[in-house]
């Protein structure tokens, strides 16, 4: 296969949640900058990510949901097949963050947590894999963790919980789905300049003491996605199988 081919989306589907802004407004532009429509998965407006887009000449459509629960879920996947007909790609990038001493979490700061970033993403992934299988022809999963998917943290337990919950996911359903053609994987962004990090960044304390840990001397932006998203989505990966890739500036390499 040519090297551009290998990497090129071009009439794919991928369904990327989330993508209203931040990182997965970054990886829904990336996938259609190498040839996928997008079913952008938003629960407000997604108008700039729809017009950058349709600014690469792929078609988008939004589906409004609320990915606190599993309830919308038939209807994602049945509005991408009334779209496009077919997915090929599923980018889990929606979730949260709350921040409190773990003596002090409440209830509803892990469950909300863990809802969104853990368990609304596998039962997605379930549903998605299983219109892969029905399909034919396999399909690609690309989950997004976190350096808590590999270090402890501190003041975000339910995070930690959910984002180290997604790596070991990403594993099993690997092992489970790979024979079937279908590639599980996730990328592990570093910090990134999102709404996700500005309690972080306002912090001047916090501030310096990250930037300092970062060997490349600078926080990611959306950007810095482009080229793991568009790789974990297309052929170029596919025997690549449960891996978390690391996007962090040399933060883990630390
Ligand atoms: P963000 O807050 O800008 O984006 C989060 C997205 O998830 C938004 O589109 C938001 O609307 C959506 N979302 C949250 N809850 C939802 C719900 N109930 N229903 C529907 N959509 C919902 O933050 P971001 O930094 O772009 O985060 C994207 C992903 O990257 C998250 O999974 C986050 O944990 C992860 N991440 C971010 C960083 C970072 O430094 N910014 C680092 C590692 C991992």
């Amino acid at each position: 296969m040519k090297m551009q081919t290998l990497f090129d989306l071009s009439g794919k589907t991928a369904i990327v949640t989330g993508c209203n802004t931040g990182l997965g407004q970054g990886m829904a532009v990336a996938l259609a900058d190498a040839g996928a429509d997008i079913v952008g998965v938003n629960r407000s407006d997604a108008s700039a990510t729809r017009a950058g887009v349709e600014a690469t000449g792929r078609r988008y459509v939004d589906v409004a949901a609320d990915l606190a629960s599993t309830r919308d879920i038939p209807g994602i996947v049945a509005a991408a097949l009334a779209a496009f007909g077919r997915i090929d790609i599923l980018v889990n990038n929606a979730g949260i963050i709350r921040r409190a001493d773990a003596l002090d979490f409440t209830e509803s700061d892990w469950d909300d947590v863990v809802n969104v970033n853990l368990r609304t993403a596998f039962f997605l992934a379930q549903a998605v894999a299983r219109q892969f299988v029905a399909q034919g022809g396999g399909g690609k999963i690309v989950n997004i963790a976190s350096m808590l998917s590999f270090q402890g943290g501190i003041r975000v337990p339910s995070y930690t919980a959910s984002k180290s919950g997604v790596l070991g996911l990403t594993r099993l359903l690997a092992c489970e789905w790979a024979k079937r053609g279908i590639n599980v994987n996730a990328i592990a962004p570093g910090y990134m300049e999102t709404s996700n990090t500005v309690a972080l960044r306002a912090d001047a304390n916090r501030n310096r003491a990250i930037l300092e840990r970062i060997p490349a001397d600078r926080w990611g932006t959306p950007a810095d996605l482009a080229g793991a998203v568009v790789f974990l989505a297309s052929a170029a990966s596919d025997y690549v199988h449960g891996h978390t890739l690391a996007v962090d500036g040399g933060w883990l390499a630390r």
